[in-house]
């Protein structure tokens, strides 16, 4: 078994894709800082236990993910991501929907829009538009 020859597993694959999608997210809203990517990165290896305890289960580690990242930073930094659509009021977070399910997307509760898909909120923040 040479690492190198070895095709991807599905699992792998989703785990990679979900956590590129929170990393946008974090970058969009410019909290990708060393010690956030580190909880991005503690919460992909227990998802990945847990994925390979159920593998049909692939398909919803990026919003199992981002719940994580999103509980783990309101313990050390406070809410994330913040609501880009309510202009007025007090500042809140985004939710995750379907908290577990495929297609996971920020929903702004009080508003009660879809706001992004979870690794699209760099589109409607605006933040860091590549330039
Ligand atoms: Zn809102």
């Amino acid at each position: 078994m040479s690492p190198g020859s070895d095709p991807v597993s599905p699992l792998e694959q989703a785990l990679h894709a979900a956590r590129a999608l929170v990393l946008a997210d974090l970058v969009a809203q410019q909290v990708a800082e060393a010690d956030v990517v580190s909880m991005v990165e503690e919460s992909v290896v227990q998802r990945r236990w847990w994925v390979e305890q159920w593998p049909d289960g692939a398909a919803y580690v990026a919003g199992l993910i981002a719940q994580d990242v999103q509980d783990a930073l309101l313990e050390r930094y406070g809410r994330w991501p913040l609501c880009p659509v309510c202009g007025t009021g007090d500042p809140h977070a985004l939710d995750v929907e379907p908290e577990l399910g495929p297609d996971p997307r920020w929903v702004c509760h009080k508003a009660g829009v879809r706001v992004a898909a979870v690794g699209a909120l760099g589109a409607v923040t605006g933040g860091s538009s590549p330039s």
